[in-house]
């Protein structure tokens, strides 16, 4: 193993989490094939293309620069969810027609694969693009055709063709709000205008249901490849029982479903999310173990339960070390993060990134920052990036997506023997190195 704490130079600048060291190198963390489950598009665009896009719209910024923003709104550290949040005011308006979220899309796509990413699955709330004239089916399709463009160009590129590195795969999730105002987006105007005599969380429910019919109409009308249903917006008051029929129409309609969860409420909303939504996969996840403020008789044994029938059932937890670290000020160091905690208890993790621009991070920075703090050994290390792909809700067909990770499995022991990141010893049974006999769903 090498030890280097030099940023490569393709990096963007001026991001704390860029250059994090890791005891593996960074050159090696670039070069295994990663996956990124949890993803906004609406949080993850480039500074320029941002500037860009606004002043074609005419929607104002409060910096014109890239530093303006970095130093205004996208920052290394936020007082609290709101501060954090505060950025997607201007970077959601401003995706409001095809032309503008084909190329975000795409663009970070080309970000992605740039540091090895080979596998993501972008989400977004379709409802906050929809304008006139543009429907969710429309909102869906531009994203697709940005991704599927960068996909296309990586795949007739010497790394695939000739070198046989994995070709990029995606699939896009949509995400129901929780909780919603008119000032949102005009869609959500319009809703809350017609149904004004409403209980606001009888609207939110309709709205979840009427974006469910509409994305899986898309994915089996158009071939779209919307492969998951999900829930985000502000947790604590908004509980998963006002979206219970849009997640059992998904859940009846074979969409899968990952719902943001134990982010800013206790387990409690974690396993409203498994049992009420039928959630396969919870984003962040992160006060998983906090008993504290469990309403339950026996609150520690509540929190028992509940994380070894996650680990059980291997319900996969989207880790997203730094957002958390950004909005949760009780966690001070890395070191503080559950996620040391998860892979004690041999939770089924991936680690993502939640937001590239406004979290300031990549994936290869996640993975610097989780191998630091914790002892991550090489084995270990290869079954949490392999099982982002393993728990990927891919597009394609099942045998597809074996033969996907097969050839994922592969890459990463050929990229590992080059970069003398050997495997431990392995256990009774099992073959060392790319010979490995691992099946690629287990
Ligand atoms: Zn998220």
């Amino acid at each position: 193993m090498q030890t280097s704490s030099t940023p490569s130079a393709n990096k963007p600048p001026a991001s704390d989490g860029h250059g994090a060291t890791t005891p593996y190198g960074r050159d090696f963390l670039e070069a295994v094939p990663k996956t990124d489950l949890h993803l906004h598009l609406d949080g993850s665009l480039r500074l320029e293309t941002l500037i860009e896009l606004a002043r074609g719209r005419g929607i104002k910024l409060p910096s014109e620069t890239p530093e303006g923003l970095l130093e205004l709104v996208f920052k290394e550290s936020y007082r609290d969810l709101p501060d954090y949040l505060h950025g997607f005011a201007y970077t959601s308006p401003v995706l409001c027609d095809e032309e503008a979220l084909e190329r975000v899309a795409y663009e970070l796509a080309v970000d992605n694969l740039a540091e090895g990413v080979r596998y993501i699955e972008v989400r977004f709330a379709p409802q906050l693009h929809v304008r006139e004239g543009f429907e969710v089916a429309q909102v869906l399709t531009a994203v697709d055709k940005g991704l599927d463009r960068a996909r296309r160009e990586h795949e007739a590129s010497p790394a695939v063709r000739e070198r046989g590195e994995p070709p990029f795969r995606y699939g896009i999730i949509t995400c129901a709000m929780r909780l919603f105002t008119a000032g949102f987006a005009p869609y959500y105007e319009q809703l809350l205008g017609a149904l004004g005599q409403w209980p606001s969380k009888e609207v939110y429910g309709i709205a979840s249901m009427s974006l469910a019919r509409s994305v899986i109409e898309a994915r089996d009308d158009l071939g779209l490849p919307v492969v998951a249903f999900d829930l985000a917006g502000a947790e604590a008051g908004n509980p998963p029982s006002d979206h219970v029929d849009a997640f059992t129409f998904a859940h009846r309609n074979f969409l899968k479903k990952t719902v943001h969860a134990g982010e800013a409420y206790g387990p409690e909303s974690i396993f409203q999310a498994i049992t009420l939504l039928n959630a396969d996969r919870i984003g962040h996840g992160t006060r998983l173990f906090d008993a504290a403020g469990v309403k339950a008789e026996a609150p520690e044994r509540y929190v028992r339960q509940l994380s070894e029938y996650i680990a059980d059932r291997r319900i996969t937890i989207e880790v997203c070390v730094t957002s958390n670290m950004q909005t949760m000020p009780h966690l001070r160091r890395v070191e503080d993060h559950p996620l040391g905690r998860m892979l004690r208890d041999r939770l089924s993790v991936t680690v993502c990134t939640d937001n590239r621009l406004v979290s300031r991070t990549t994936v290869t920075d996640e993975l610097a920052k989780a191998t630091d703090a914790f002892d991550i050994p090489p084995q270990e290390l290869r079954n949490v990036v392999i099982h982002g792909f393993k728990r990927s809700f891919f597009a394609g067909g099942y045998r597809e997506k074996r033969a996907y990770v097969r050839q994922v499995i592969d890459y990463y022991d050929q990229v590992a023997a080059e970069h003398g990141v050997a495997p431990q010893a392995p256990s009774r049974g099992q073959e060392l190195g790319p010979a490995s006999a691992e099946s690629p769903s287990s």
